[in-house]
């Protein structure tokens, strides 16, 4: 390819839509363009560095025993209200009729589709186990679209997944496919971690997150330095602290005025905030207030709590429905709750002795509240959400706290859908089973902008070689010198025939123009053709991300790249 030929429209000035380094690059890189909200046309460049994270997946997934096929982008609702999902999924799905009225959605994942397509074929457990996976277009109707392919309502994901006969078989899938992710993003060159992940609505019995190490992430992740835990924040099991014993006193209520937060109430009764309760009010999606409560000075973790009760959505509770079950907004506590409203303790707040609680009136507060006497009936478990130095719950030492991208998402199913779906085979003894399920994705685009997040400078991207756009560019300083452009096209042709992915800068513009778009677009080796290669045969590579030169001839420039291109 020549780059006179190429269409990469770069930009020298930063686009003022976007917020994060992937999003401004992409943009003046030339690689893509906005159609509307989270809608992007992917540009030659983009689809070049697209269709390498492909291949890489597709060679994964195929060793890994993978089937690849195509299913109906365009879905029948039938299938979802099977499952419930119609319904839950809410306004995150696009939804389309028909000419006659009958409704669709645009598939924002398969595991409906792929089940009601193995439920009709699928018999015996003979034709166990199965994978099967697409790389296609997914549709989303996210409430923010941001940060350009990162989060977009049109994007790329690879889905697999995986059918066995029994739940040891679902965990070998799982098994193979986790190792198949950690080769995916070893082999396009990203810092990762795989991260322990709550399976959400999703459903089932476990899940990891592949979260490619990058500040503008909006995964917040837990990790371990001395054993090799890590966890998303949602998912970070705490322990419960045990408080300092002392005898429990008699609750006494006493005036608190306008403390209706715990930095306020500390301040005013003149008590570390460790000896405070803190409450959040959640309603569910069937409007049930759920009263979450948690030491002073921890945050409440609302996945923990939503799973706690079982739920499928929480949102902060209104006033009116606080006051219904007995609370006072800024003032709340179990004590004196309405009975039979559903309270989640942490586990560290049952340690608590002598604390100090709401009292549901305003203005007062609860001494001397000890949960174990005075809570009865909660749920008690683990609704804290992690702060580094917490301690780590395989080995005790203090957890770190860093950022990531999820890039991608394993998950065990179980059988949530091929009960839901009546996705059976008979096993071995003849008996009907529902079959055990796993699905696995990867968001494509995502990659490819967590990559660039995590590889760039003051000058632009920095491309891991297996997934650069072209893998080398050649120069010539002047185009316009015969002498000059006939070596380049010389060089190109032999890098070309030697099977390197190689672009020929070809344009009769000014050096540093073309350095410059080189260097921003991102290119690992870049070799220049000047007046010292015609002139005394010195040819000149230099590596993008570490700014390092090397002069080759004629004779040594091509085992130079190769051996360079090995590293990047
Ligand atoms: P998130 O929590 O970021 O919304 P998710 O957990 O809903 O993502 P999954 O259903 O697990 O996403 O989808 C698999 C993969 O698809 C994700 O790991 C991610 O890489 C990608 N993905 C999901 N949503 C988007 C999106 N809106 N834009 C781009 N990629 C996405
Ligand atoms: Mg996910």
């Amino acid at each position: 390819m020549r780059t006179s030929q190429l269409y990469a429209p770069t930009l020298r000035e930063v686009p003022a839509e976007a917020e994060v380094i992937s999003h401004k690059l992409m943009l003046r890189a030339g690689m893509i363009r906005k159609a509307a909200g989270g809608l992007y046309t992917y540009l030659p460049l983009a689809w070049r560095t697209i269709k390498k994270i492909e291949q890489i997946i597709r060679e994964e997934m195929d060793s890994a025993g993978g089937q690849e096929i195509a299913m109906p982008i365009v879905q029948p609702s039938e299938l979802w209200k099977e499952t419930g999902r119609w319904e839950v999924y809410g306004d995150e799905m696009f939804r389309v009729n028909d000419r006659h009225g009958r409704e669709f959605c645009l598939g924002p994942t398969h595991e409906e589709m792929v089940t009601s397509i193995v439920r009709d074929e699928v018999r015996s457990y003979k034709q166990l186990p199965l994978m099967l996976y697409q790389i296609q277009n997914k549709y989303r109707d996210e409430i923010r679209p941001r940060f350009g392919l990162m989060r977009g309502r049109e994007f790329i994901m690879k889905d697999l997944y995986s059918f066995d006969k029994d739940e040891e078989g679902m965990r070998v899938s799982y098994k193979k496919m986790y190792d198949a992710y950690t080769n995916i993003f070893t082999r396009c060159g990203l810092t990762f971690r795989p991260v322990e992940a709550d399976n959400g609505a999703i459903g089932g019995g476990g899940s990891h997150e592949f979260t490619v190490l990058a500040d503008a992430g909006e995964s917040s992740i837990a990790y371990c330095e001395k054993c090799d835990y890590a966890a998303s924040d949602e998912k970070a099991e705490l322990k419960a602290i045990h408080a300092v014993q002392e005898e429990a006193l008699p609750l006494e209520k006493v005036a608190t005025p306008g403390t209706k937060t715990i930095a306020l109430l500390a301040d005013y009764l003149k008590i570390p905030v460790e000896k405070t309760i803190k409450a959040v009010a959640y309603q569910t999606e069937t409007d049930e207030v759920v009263l979450a409560f948690v030491r002073g000075d921890h945050e409440v973790n609302e996945v923990k709590v939503l799973n706690s009760v079982g739920a499928i959505a929480l949102r902060m509770a209104d006033e009116a429905a606080i006051r219904a079950v007995g609370g006072e907004p800024g003032f709340m506590s179990p004590v004196g709750i309405k009975k039979g409203t559903k309270i989640v303790a942490d586990a560290t707040v049952m340690e608590m002795v002598n604390a100090v609680a709401g009292a549901n009136e305003a203005d007062a507060h609860y001494k001397n509240v000890t949960p174990k006497r005075d809570f009865g009936e909660v749920i008690v478990t683990d609704i804290r959400l992690v702060q580094e130095g917490d301690p780590c719950p395989r080995c005790g030492a203090p957890l770190k706290m860093t950022r990531g991208i999820e890039a991608g998402q394993v998950f065990m199913l179980g059988t949530k859908y091929s009960e839901a779906l009546h996705a059976t085979f008979l096993d071995e003894s003849g008996k009907e089973k529902p079959l055990v399920m796993g699905c696995y994705g990867i968001g494509v685009g995502r990659t490819m902008a967590a990559a660039i997040e995590q590889n760039n400078d003051k000058d632009g991207i920095i491309w891991p070689r297996a997934i650069a756009p072209f893998e080398v560019v050649v120069v010539p300083v002047n185009a316009k010198v015969p002498e000059q452009l006939e070596l380049a096209e010389k060089i190109y042709g032999e890098l070309k025939a030697a099977g390197v992915d190689v672009l020929l800068d070809d344009r009769k513009e000014r050096a540093g123009v073309k350095f410059k778009d080189c260097d921003l677009i991102g290119y690992p080796l870049r070799i220049t053709v000047g007046p010292k290669a015609v002139e005394e045969g010195t040819i000149e590579l230099r590596v993008r991300k570490t700014g390092e030169t090397f002069n080759e001839t004629k004779e040594t420039y091509l085992a130079k790249a190769r051996e360079i291109l090995k590293t990047l």
